[in-house]
């Protein structure tokens, strides 16, 4: 049988190679809204039809004049870059000059655009060979509106292999929350069917921005920190936490990472960010961490996948260890984020339901000390730590407290020293005595049933419950699960009475831990009120003065 080569027709190709990029109702819509970002779009305005396969995205960005309108869908036709030495310059979302083209060969496209500096726009058809069809002058406001219809309509094996029209809403919705997160200064509204779907307002951080995506969260449950990184070149690395005794999810759904604008995926990166929050959840619950990395393009290879949407980052270990410190620095109860710590959601419920309405101007030059040391001043059911600050008064439980005092001692010093004599442990099962083993004890047969340990963890030293002890580590887990057996078992008993100076001592060691919010099982340590909220509370702002007379 004869075979014979062809190349293929120019269509198909085209089909191909946009596939890759435009291949839903939300990679087409996210390809137009980055066109708008990178027009310098301050206000976006995204309409969906999707039952006609119709999207318009219209923006107030630097609009196209008549030539570049003309020239903006044929194949490879870029403002962005201009040879191959700008792929390592790229600074804008776009450069391969392909979505527009690749939408004249998937749609119709249509295109409304007026410059800045123009007082005249144009409408432009597109063929589907990416030439301008039809051109005429119209009247719109400076920016640009561009219109695709029908699309797949020439490939309607292309439409069956999408998910259903709801999940394809869902996508869009996703990704302009995505891309919103990373431009939060831009006001986005969205149209479904004519009618409005919804409306994010601009903010100045992405942490302000965040609670209109994910209610659930409070701009107090989040500490946003930017750190400048002058090495290898000037960057930036912005981080937005949610603090591990305000919230958490049941998924790592929210732990994203955006690099120059766009949202990534870098298994390697989230791998650092969980990491970095080892020990401060609950069981099986997951961190809300939004990292942005601003790093200079030539450290940033974008082909690892067509969609844009995978990385390969120069350095990576360097950029792991910096996200590394930005988390733990943001965790840490110090200086820079001492009079952030408000209170918690149910105590501000409380606060909030006893409170008139009203306008209350709180003083903020009370909250703005810089001394941050906590002051033990009582203990109450001899459980709780009454401390004082500046800038209100915390409850500090002491036993979980001390846990996480200790298991940061034990985490970076496990010692094991030997005892004297032995101790002796009953009926141990193969399993346990190589999980002993595992985690460093030395253990031995000490006759019929009978095993002897050798030495111990330095903390249980002098405890009379060490062969209790020991038996609980025997029970499985790894090292760390064994040290915080350990934290736990030795960390002071709540229902013991403390001194003043023992509960300072326990304040001052606590605060210097590096994840002070939670203790190893992710409980919550402390709760805040702030004075603020106490002020609010007892009304100080009614002015009751005169009518007494003061
Ligand atoms: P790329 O974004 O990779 O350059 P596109 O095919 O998406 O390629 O766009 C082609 C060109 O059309 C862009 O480089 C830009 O100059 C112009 N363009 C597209 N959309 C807009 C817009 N909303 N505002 C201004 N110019 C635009
Ligand atoms: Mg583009």
């Amino acid at each position: 049988m004869a075979s014979t080569i062809q190349a293929l027709p120019t269509e198909v190709v085209y089909l191909i190679t946009a596939g890759e990029v435009i291949d839903s109702l939300a990679s087409a819509v996210r390809e137009l809204v980055e066109n708008s970002l990178d027009a310098g779009a301050t206000r976006i305005v995204v309409y969906l039809w999707p039952q006609q396969w119709r999207i318009r995205v219209a923006d107030n960005g630097c609009g196209m004049n008549l030539e570049d309108l003309q020239q903006a869908a044929t194949a490879h036709s870029t403002s962005k870059i201009r040879s191959s030495d700008d792929l390592w310059k790229i600074h804008s979302l776009g450069f391969r000059g392909e979505a527009l083209h690749s939408l004249t060969t998937l749609a119709e496209l249509e295109i409304l655009s007026r410059p800045a500096d123009g007082n005249l726009g144009w409408r432009v058809v597109y063929g589907d060979d990416g030439k301008a069809q039809t051109v005429e002058a119209t009247a719109i406001a400076p920016g640009t509106v561009v219109t695709v219809s029908n699309l797949f309509g020439n490939c309607p094996s292309r439409r069956q292999g999408l998910p259903s029209a709801a999940q394809q809403i869902k996508a869009v919705q996703a990704t302009i929350h995505q891309i919103a997160l990373c431009h939060p200064q831009v006001t986005w509204q969205l149209w479904q069917n004519d009618r409005i779907w919804f409306t994010i307002s601009p903010a100045t951080t992405t942490g302000q921005l965040l609670p209109q995506i994910l209610p659930q969260v409070r701009q107090g449950d989040l500490q946003e920190l930017k750190l400048e990184i002058p090495h290898p070149t000037k960057s930036a690395l912005s981080l937005v936490v949610g603090l591990p005794d305000r919230c958490h999810r049941h998924r790592p759904d929210w732990i994203r990472i955006a690099v120059n604008g766009r949202m990534v995926k870098s298994p390697e990166l989230e791998q650092t960010i969980l990491s970095a929050f080892h020990r401060t959840l609950p069981r099986d619950r997951y961190p809300i961490c939004l990292l942005h990395l601003e790093i200079s393009p030539d450290q940033i290879n974008w082909n690892r996948n067509p969609a844009k949407t995978e990385i390969y980052l120069n350095e990576l270990n360097y950029w792991q260890e910096q996200i590394t410190q930005a988390i733990d620095q943001a965790l840490r109860i110090d200086d820079a984020n001492f009079k952030d710590a408000v209170q918690t959601t149910r105590v501000s419920k409380l606060l909030k339901a006893a409170e008139e309405k009203g306008s209350y101007q709180f003083n903020p030059s009370k909250t703005e000390s810089t001394q941050h040391s906590l002051k033990a001043v009582a203990q109450v059911s001899n459980t709780y730590i009454v401390a004082e600050h500046p800038g209100g008064m915390w409850l500090v439980e002491q036993h979980i407290a001390h846990e996480r005092v200790l298991y940061e001692q034990i985490c970076d010093n496990w010692q094991l020293v030997p005892v004297e004599p032995s101790i002796i442990l009953y009926q141990l099962s193969p399993a346990q005595v190589s999980q002993l083993q595992r985690i460093g004890l030395d253990i031995e047969t000490f006759g019929e049933q009978l095993w002897a340990v050798r030495n111990i963890p330095t903390l249980l030293q002098q405890r009379e419950d060490c062969a209790e002890a020991i038996l609980e580590l025997s029970w499985g887990g790894d090292l760390q699960a064994a040290q915080v057996a350990v934290a736990c078992r030795t960390a002071i008993r709540n229902g013991t009475p403390l001194s003043l100076p023992e509960m300072q001592t326990l304040l001052d060691q606590w605060q210097r831990t590096r994840n002070p919010r939670t203790c190893p099982h992710g409980r919550p340590i402390y709760l805040s009120l702030e004075e603020s909220a106490l002020a609010r509370f007892f009304r100080r702002h009614w002015v009751i003065g005169k009518s007494h007379g003061i």
